[in-house]
């Protein structure tokens, strides 16, 4: 789910040792960047056109060392959104497939990995977006930003947590109620 995508940004930035001064954007930062990949179900191909397992993960090794050479607010959160987008395009592989009812296994695209130029299969380790143990995560990753991070930012992590029951809820029937959100 994009809320669990979101909090456990956030998550693995509040567990970083931070300077205070920093730790609020950053977060906020990671908890934006765990989201922007999913901006692809509006615009392009899902889990492909912003969806950057590799690159990502690659930018984020210079971004880091900026961070740490010209720490500031914009370096910083520059690190944690492409952090965030990294862990959402990588943690993507791990979930189910792309198919609107991805319980089912027929779908062989879990994310597209341009360096390979070729999909990486769904491994499942989450069912599917919107399975029981999605919700788990999410609500692990709110517990961890509830007990390390900011006011603005533990209202943020506490906010998802009603979307996401209400996704886990619903998205078996979602296929049939509505066909044009999960296609
Ligand atoms: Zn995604």
């Amino acid at each position: 789910m994009v809320t669990t995508h979101a909090v456990m940004g956030a998550a693995l930035v509040t567990l970083l040792p931070l300077s205070p001064r920093f730790a609020g954007v950053a977060a906020l930062a990671a908890f934006c960047g765990g989201v922007f990949p999913d901006l692809d179900l509006l615009v392009g191909e899902h889990r492909r056109t912003l969806h950057y397992p590799d690159y990502y993960a690659l930018c984020l090794v210079p971004l880091v060392g900026l961070a740490g050479l010209r720490t500031h607010a914009l370096t910083v959160g520059l690190a944690a959104f492409v952090g965030a987008a990294a862990l959402h395009s990588i943690a993507d592989a791990f979930g189910g497939g792309l198919a609107p009812r991805p319980w089912l296994r027929d779908d062989h695209r879990g994310v597209y990995c341009r360096l390979g130029r070729r999909w990486l299969h769904p491994r499942h380790w989450i069912r599917w977006d919107g399975a029981p143990e999605d919700l788990a995560l999410c609500g692990v990753c709110v517990c961890v930003v509830l007990f390390g991070a900011d006011r603005p930012i533990r209202l943020l992590a506490v906010a998802t947590l009603p979307v996401s029951i209400a996704y886990t809820l619903l998205r078996k029937r979602l296929p049939d109620l509505a066909p044009w959100l999960v296609e």
